[in-house]
């Protein structure tokens, strides 16, 4: 049933040109009545697709897999993953097709996935389909994150399905059109590691080289290259999460790109008010993957992704475990100077010093101490640079703000060393200070409005706004709120 579109999609498939162990061939199962939710316009074209072809009846048919476009080669994906800690050999695609890569504007291949496409041979006990609502919420916070300049996957579309999914209670179905520059894992290398299949591993490697780090392909030593590059990635996109409070909640190897993208917006979630120790996800009883133990766990991960290469670091064992050791000991300093020229940069500071890093991690005991919220002390900190007058205010956020007096006598003074004006050093500061996040209650209340009463406007707005996160404007003074105590959300789920 192969359908063009017009204008076709110009698919170049080259995951599903590997050996035939890497995937499944599937197609995605129709669905009862889909209906576009949204297409993201811009994405498509940078994709080189037309917007309005993804939104004709034909581009719904192929989003919600009820026509198979020409070009496409439907796949799911092998990987095996780390779930909390335990290894499981085989996982897989179980709710998600790739239908095809295409190559776009700027060069890069990138793959479109159908999430809650049905069935596949990796779908065990599960039924292959997404409810609207974790649809809705991976839309909202994966093209935040893209806004926020965090690497992320992106959302393409997203369309309901007309069919009811089982959850705890009977669900909207719906299916999101997920764009990645890769699908490949943590887990895809373990996958193979797992069954002793060297060569899938080399071969997978590889094609991982050519595609996401093609500057060392010809190295003489490509693969310890990759290791190191895997590792550097990896613990920037951590930075990353940690510059805007983000807890990604399953940090489990399968969910851990090696392309250094944040995959899998399950249970995630930001954090309002700071406390390191903060976990959302109802599943995460240990806290495992609390916002503070998220550097340590991306090492955890890292030490899995090196062990998977192993077999192709060296001549012998003892020569592979050294230069893997060797570039997994990085880790740690390539995380630290992320974090704090990220941090330095929240809050003012253009040429960090060692004495810095004090400041910083002192402006986090003092928020955590009295109780202040992350995003808007960081962004309130914008304005008192440029102004003491704007003191106060960072004041009121803090339930106890004796705590902070001699901090901020203490930035003042480092501040004062800077040349720049203070207009210009707060400029700068409010291009890395976020205004808005999507605030955990804010996509509760879209997904609620949607699922509950079939309004999609309020999930249309938090798109529309959360696309210029650090311009303050009118019109968004809701969305730069906290919850309110009743609003609090206190845990979420997968739900998928
Ligand atoms: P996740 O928690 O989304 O990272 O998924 C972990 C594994 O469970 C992956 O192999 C998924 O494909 C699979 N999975 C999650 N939800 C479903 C579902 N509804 N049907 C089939 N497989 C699923
Ligand atoms: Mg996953």
């Amino acid at each position: 049933m192969d359908t063009p579109l017009t204008p076709p999609i110009p698919f170049d498939n080259s995951y599903a040109r590997l050996p035939e162990r890497f995937f499944s061939c599937v197609n995605p199962t129709p669905v009862a009545a889909p209906q576009l939710i949204r297409v993201n316009e811009t994405l498509a074209r940078e994709l080189g697709i037309d917007p309005n072809a993804l939104a004709s009846p034909d581009g719904v048919a192929m989003l919600a897999g009820n026509r198979i476009a020409e070009g496409s080669h439907p796949i799911a994906m092998a990987y095996a993953g780390h779930q909390f800690g335990n290894f499981t050999p085989q996982l897989g695609d179980g709710r998600a097709i790739l239908i095809g890569e295409v190559v776009d504007t700027h060069g890069i291949r990138r793959d479109i996935h159908l999430k809650g496409a049905g069935r596949t041979p990796y779908s065990r006990m599960g039924d292959g389909r997404a409810a609207l609502g974790p649809v809705l919420r991976e839309y909202i916070v994966s093209e935040a994150f893209a806004a926020l300049g965090i690497p992320t996957t992106r959302a393409l579309a997203a369309v309901t399905t007309g069919d009811w999914v089982l959850r705890e209670e009977p669900l909207p179905g719906a299916i999101l059109a997920r764009v990645a520059s890769s699908h490949i894992r943590v887990g895809t290398f373990q996958f193979f590691a797992a069954r002793k299949d060297t060569d899938a591993v080399r071969t997978l490697a590889d094609y991982t080289i050519a595609r996401h780090y093609p500057e060392i392909k010809d190295g003489p030593d490509k693969y310890r290259d990759f290791l190191s590059a895997v590792i550097a990635r990896q613990g920037e996109l951590i930075a990353k999460w940690m510059y805007v409070g983000f807890i990604h909640g399953v940090m489990n190897t399968d969910n851990c790109s090696i392309a250094g993208e944040t995959i899998d917006f399950g249970p995630c979630a930001f954090m309002d008010t700071y406390h390191p120790s903060t976990v959302f996800s109802s599943i995460d009883q240990g806290g495992r993957y609390a916002f503070s133990n998220q550097p340590v766990i991306a090492n955890w991960n890292l030490v899995r992704f090196a062990e998977t290469l192993l077999p192709i670091l060296g001549e012998t064992q003892e020569e592979a475990i050294a230069a893997a050791q060797e570039r997994i000991d990085a880790y740690p300093a390539v995380f630290q100077t992320a974090i704090t020229d990220g941090y330095a940069a929240k809050l003012g500071i253009d040429n960090k010093t060692a004495d810095d890093t004090a400041l910083i991690q002192d402006f986090l005991t003092v928020m955590a101490n009295g109780g202040a919220d992350y995003t808007l002390s960081f962004r309130t900190l914008s304005d008192a640079a440029e102004d003491p007058a704007h003191d106060e205010k960072l004041r009121a956020l803090f339930a106890d703000a004796t705590v902070l007096e001699d901090w901020l006598q203490r930035w003042r003074q480092r501040l004062a060393q800077d040349p720049r004006a203070p207009r210009n050093i707060a400029a700068a500061m409010r291009a890395v200070n976020p205004v808005i996040i999507p605030r955990n209650h804010q996509v509760e209340a879209a997904i609620k409005a949607a699922v509950g009463s079939g309004d999609f406007a309020p999930f249309h707005r938090l798109v529309d706004e959360l696309a210029k996160p650090f311009d303050d404007r009118p019109g968004i003074d809701d969305l730069k709120l906290p919850p309110k105590p009743d609003e609090i959300v206190r845990a979420t789920f997968c739900g998928t």
